[in-house]
């Protein structure tokens, strides 16, 4: 089965699944994004703050995939805020990833303290207008810094990439992002990898559909409406994550896991980072 697309609010349409790249190495992201590709992966997650946005190119001029089939996002990192630095980081970022234009480009935090997202945004909404990004969007973002961009540019953000995973459910901050019709991204989708993916109440899940507890978790996302790029730098795990559009939860299964979360972040607090 294929991988579903999502419209966002501004008319193009993102792959509601893909690869994430944060932590991979400089000198492992071309190959393993060469590998996603091959098992039909068409949506790459990576960050200027990841350090391998090089790779990611190397992996798409290799791959001979037409541009218009692929999703790429990256983020502008936190002390390239402001109007003028956001334009040359974002020259920066395309000329390492290969690419005359961007699919998505976020914000990767907003830094409150900085005060710095809003003349950001603006530059991110000229570069959008010229047609190098095709959607604009933020990351780590709460409910009034999103209240903020729509009250003084009048733009809103079509996506928020959120830390969202069983642990940390973010009822709140996704139903905020739904209300106002921007698409929620589940960054760290399996928390990381860690104690959750023994949970025995996933287990008994996975064990009922002949999946592995990572596939359950994945799957519970796109139940919820959320983007996901699970990230692995193993070929067999890269392939097993992908392996999700087969099956479904059904209502009894998506509140078994409602009761696991704790809000219990893994990463930073937005409120606090800068
Ligand atoms: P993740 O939740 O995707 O977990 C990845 C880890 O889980 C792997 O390193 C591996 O140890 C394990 N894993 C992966 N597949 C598995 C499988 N099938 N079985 C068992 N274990 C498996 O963690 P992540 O990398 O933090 O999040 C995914 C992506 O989200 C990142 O790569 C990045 O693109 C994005 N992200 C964004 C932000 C942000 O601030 N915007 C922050 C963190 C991550």
């Amino acid at each position: 089965p294929s991988i579903p697309s999502i419209t966002l609010s501004d008319g193009h349409s993102i792959p509601q699944f893909g690869l994430g790249v944060w932590k991979t190495p400089a000198d492992q992201t071309a190959k393993t994004v060469a590998t996603a590709f091959e098992l039909g992966y068409r949506h790459i997650d990576t960050a200027a703050a990841y350090g391998n946005e090089e790779g990611v190119g190397q992996a798409i001029a290799n791959a001979g995939i037409p541009r218009e089939e692929l999703f790429i996002t990256t983020k502008l990192w936190n002390e390239k805020q402001g109007f003028d630095s956001t334009l040359a980081a974002f020259d920066e970022s395309t000329g390492k990833l290969g690419l005359d234009y961007l699919d998505l480009y976020l914000i990767h935090w907003p830094c409150p303290a900085n005060d710095r997202f809003v003349d950001t945004w603006k530059a991110f909404i000229r570069l959008r207008d010229e047609g190098r990004i095709r959607s604009i969007g933020v990351s780590n973002f709460r409910p009034e810094d999103i209240e903020r961009l729509n009250a003084e540019t009048g733009v809103a953000p079509v996506i928020n990439q959120i830390e969202v995973h069983p642990l940390l459910q973010q009822n709140q901050l996704r139903e905020f992002n739904r209300s106002h019709n921007i698409v929620t991204e589940a960054w760290s989708p399996l928390a990381q990898g860690g104690e959750l993916l023994q949970n025995e109440k996933i287990a008994v899940i996975a064990a009922r559909h002949g999946k592995s507890a990572a596939q359950v978790i994945l799957r519970w996302h796109l139940e919820l409406g959320s983007v996901i790029f699970p990230k692995s730098v193993t070929p067999a795990r890269i392939k097993e994550n992908a392996d999700i559009f087969d099956f479904s939860l059904d209502a009894d299964e998506m509140k078994a896991i409602a009761t696991l979360d704790r809000g219990e972040r893994m990463g930073a607090d937005p409120a606090t980072l800068n």
